[in-house]
């Protein structure tokens, strides 16, 4: 079988070294074996992404000297396949509407940390009747979906791990999971899985932040059908201080960095 890798940015902010990394990771392993290297976009969030970042990806990545098969896939453009198997899940009885606030869920005595950081869902709307469901949407009252961990999980998962062999899936240490945000129409979680199932990638190269959300991207994927890609989750480059490369501290982006004379070789060589 042939190898599909792919790097699937979020455009809200320019790129910098750690995504050049991973780029670069997953372009080297789809090269090194002859096989097929993809970009996706994942803009499903209107809050935080934009446009121009965007374009500017491409050209980042152009100037790093990576080629990518086929059409760029973006996200946004694809939303009508989200809420299609968001539908399905529904008629299945594996969603349901979350009314709950921020605050309600902080609130919530019984809302302990999963695996990733964010707080479990304490399941507050989860036994909502039908008529209470349908009463709230009617009022306009916004809502999320979220998974119903308990009815999705029926056998016990696992995924294959590059240099670490089969790691156990623990899902239900992250609840009942957001599939659909209030003000996004699908969540990380379903359109990172549709894609690589839907586009054959074969080997998931990503940060080893992403590494717990593999333990629910395979519960999508049993649910579905989809197949389950193998995952190499890669370190994460940090500052001189220690601290891990982001957005938010402002960490020197490639377009810094070739303003000041670095060349694309260069940062090609550290990796
Ligand atoms: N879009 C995600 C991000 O920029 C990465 C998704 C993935 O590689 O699974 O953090």
């Amino acid at each position: 079988m042939s190898i599909v890798t792919r790097f699937a940015p979020s455009p809200t902010g320019y790129l910098h070294l750690g995504h050049a990394f991973s780029a670069v990771t997953a372009w080297r392993r789809a090269r090194e074996a002859g096989g097929r290297f993809l970009l996706r976009l994942e803009d499903i969030d209107p809050s935080r992404c934009r446009p121009e970042y965007a374009t500017a990806i491409l050209e980042d990545l152009t100037w790093l000297g990576l080629d990518w098969d086929g059409p760029v896939r973006v996200q946004s453009e694809h939303l009508g396949d989200y809420r299609a198997v968001l539908e399905t899940l529904r008629a299945r009885g594996l969603v349901y509407p979350c009314f709950c606030t921020r605050a309600d869920i902080a609130l919530s005595v019984a809302a302990p940390h999963a695996p990733d950081g964010s707080l479990v869902y304490p399941g507050l709307c989860r036994g909502l009747s039908a008529d209470e469901r349908a009463a709230r949407a009617a009022s306009g009252a916004p809502y999320a979906l979220r998974l119903h961990m308990g009815r999705a999980v029926t056998e016990a998962l696992s995924f294959k791990e590059e240099g670490e062999g089969i790691v156990p899936c623990d899902p239900l240490a992250f609840g009942d999971v957001v599939l659909a945000r209030k003000d996004a129409p699908a969540s990380y979680h379903l359109c990172v899985t549709h894609d690589d199932a839907l586009q054959g990638v074969t080997l998931v190269t990503r940060g080893a932040d992403l590494k717990t959300a593999t333990h629910v991207h395979r519960v999508l994927q049993h649910l579905t059908g989809w197949p389950a890609p193998a995952y190499a989750h890669h370190r994460l480059l940090t500052d001189p201080s220690g601290r891990r490369l982001a957005k938010r501290d402002r960490a020197a982006t490639l377009r810094d960095l070739q303003a000041s004379g670095v060349t694309a070789s260069e940062i090609l060589a550290r990796f």
